[in-house]
């Protein structure tokens, strides 16, 4: 029998707010432990929260841009569990009015738009860090984070494979960053998911047994993960066995994932209508409001990217993967007449470099205009493309403009005609068996001796007079 996977993801986000949710602390991250903290946000008796409007501001955006309905009445719950990073003893979150419901992102499948239903987004407040010393066996706690705004974000089981799980994320990610209600650093913890996943024959409409990973926090751990946990389900039940309705935990270094404990239900968290905040009315001027805030978002500047620039759909898909490669790209096509050309250069070469460099949008040292420079250089014939590439890689050492990098290291392309038939002779002498080889009709004798001859002028030769000088020296 075949089975097919279904997957939900339940996301959360830190809102970009400056102060945390019920405090006015800082949501900074990092700092000094415990140094962003007051009595409110690590739960003192006798204090009382304070709603932050900005947090409710930017989650009904968010809402707003993945098509969610926001709720004109909702209100706050308390989930009580017992945690040494919760401080109060149980989470301010919201229960059964969540302030955003029935919304839809579309992502991209192979070979088609998928659209990922989202049952709802609702705000809460941050946990603390638990540390475990690894040299003196203590635990210890910090709470800076306590008390940090986040939205949770809670898909619909439409998720189908690791890939699409992966597609969804970062299609949530790019929006969050394009509205600017969150940074989205995954490697500092800003945007994490927990992948809920079960298995069931191929076709079916009944939901399997779904098994939980929380909290994973890079888009690799969510594809290795569910991958892995998609093959375990299977296996279980092929040889007979049942899956447990579970929590889990992934392990990125081993690569497997190891039970946690049974999942606990809705009723476990004995969830009750936070007593200290009264609910809130959304009106509907807010919401207006806040609608004609939101800027252009990712699926728009893509398609416009298509209409106006006559990008293919593939480009415009990765130049609106992230905010900032999508504001660079668009600074640079401003610029230029030549606006494939950026596209190439930014997906092709830029990517690689900061990718081989370990560096982001923001690390790099040159402006747009830079790039725009590069490409007239090109077209003008003045650099040929290879040495275009290491001109490149010198902008991202030096950050120097490409006009001077050419001029202080004499890359002009060298169009002189005696001078490049001069290298094209010697080349034929060192290789005294190639005239022969072309008289006897090997014509990738040519390919040859061009790359010879490129060597020779350290890959500074106009190609095309290169190539014609070649063959007339052959022909002759
Ligand atoms: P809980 O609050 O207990 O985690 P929810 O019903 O709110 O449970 O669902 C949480 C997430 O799990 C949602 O993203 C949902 O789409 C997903 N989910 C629910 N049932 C299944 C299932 N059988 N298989 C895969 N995902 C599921
Ligand atoms: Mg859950
Ligand atoms: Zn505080």
């Amino acid at each position: 029998m075949n089975y097919e996977a279904v997957i939900g993801l339940e996301v959360h986000a830190e809102l970009s707010t400056k102060s945390k949710i019920y405090c006015s602390c800082t949501t900074e991250f990092g700092g000094e432990p415990n140094t962003h903290c007051c009595p409110v946000c690590t739960g003192m008796p006798g204090t009382l929260p304070a709603l932050n409007r900005k947090t409710v501001e930017y989650a009904i955006k968010a809402g707003l841009a993945t098509n969610c309905t926001i709720s004109p009445f909702t209100k706050q719950d308390r989930k009580n569990y017992f945690y040494p990073d919760l401080p109060k003893g149980y989470q301010i979150s919201q229960y059964d009015l969540p302030l955003c419901k029935d919304g839809f992102v579309e992502i991209e499948t192979e070979n088609e738009k998928k659209r990922i239903r989202i049952n709802r987004i609702h705000i809460e407040e941050d946990a603390g860090k638990l540390l475990h010393g690894e040299e003196d066996n203590n635990s210890y706690i910090d709470y800076n984070r306590t008390g940090v705004p986040l939205i949770e974000i809670v898909s619909e089981p439409d998720i189908s494979s690791a890939r699409e799980a992966k597609s969804y994320l970062e299609k949530l990610k790019a929006i969050l960053q394009f509205i600017n209600v969150s940074d989205c650093k995954m490697e500092e913890g800003s945007l994490r998911a927990d992948v809920n996943i079960s298995v069931r024959p191929k076709g079916s409409n009944h939901l399997g047994e779904r098994t939980e990973m929380k909290n994973l926090n890079s888009f690799r751990s969510v594809y290795r993960a569910i991958e892995s946990e998609i093959a375990r389900q299977i296996h279980v039940i092929k040889s007979g066995g049942k899956i447990n309705q579970e929590t889990r935990r992934w392990d990125e270094n081993k690569g497997e994932s190891y039970p946690m404990r049974s999942k606990e239900d809705a009723q476990d968290y004995r969830y009750f209508p936070e007593p200290d905040l009264p609910p809130l009315i959304i009106k509907n001027e807010l919401v207006e409001r806040l609608k004609k805030e939101l800027p252009e978002l990712p699926d728009a500047r893509k398609q416009r990217y298509v209409s106006e620039y006559g990008l293919p759909e593939y480009d415009a898909q990765v130049l609106t993967s992230s905010k900032e490669l999508s504001d660079f790209f668009e600074e640079t096509a401003k610029q230029s007449t030549n606006v494939k050309a950026v596209s190439n250069w930014i997906m092709g070469d830029m990517l690689r470099i900061l990718n081989e460099r370990n560096l982001e949008i923001v690390d790099i040292p040159f402006p747009p205009s830079y790039l725009v420079r590069l490409i007239t250089l090109i077209d003008k014939g003045v650099i040929n493309g290879s040495t275009a590439k290491n001109v490149f890689d010198l902008m991202f050492d030096t950050g120097k403009d490409p006009d001077n990098i050419v001029k202080e290291h004499g890359l002009e392309m060298l169009k002189d005609q005696s001078f490049l038939l001069e290298v094209i002779e010697k080349v034929i002498r060192d290789n005294p068996n190639s005239l022969d080889d072309y008289k006897k009709g090997q014509k990738k004798v040519i390919g040859f001796l061009v790359g010879q001859a490129m060597k020779a002028t350290k890959g500074k030769a106009d190609p095309q007079i290169l190539n014609q000088i070649l063959i007339k020296r052959l022909e002759d």
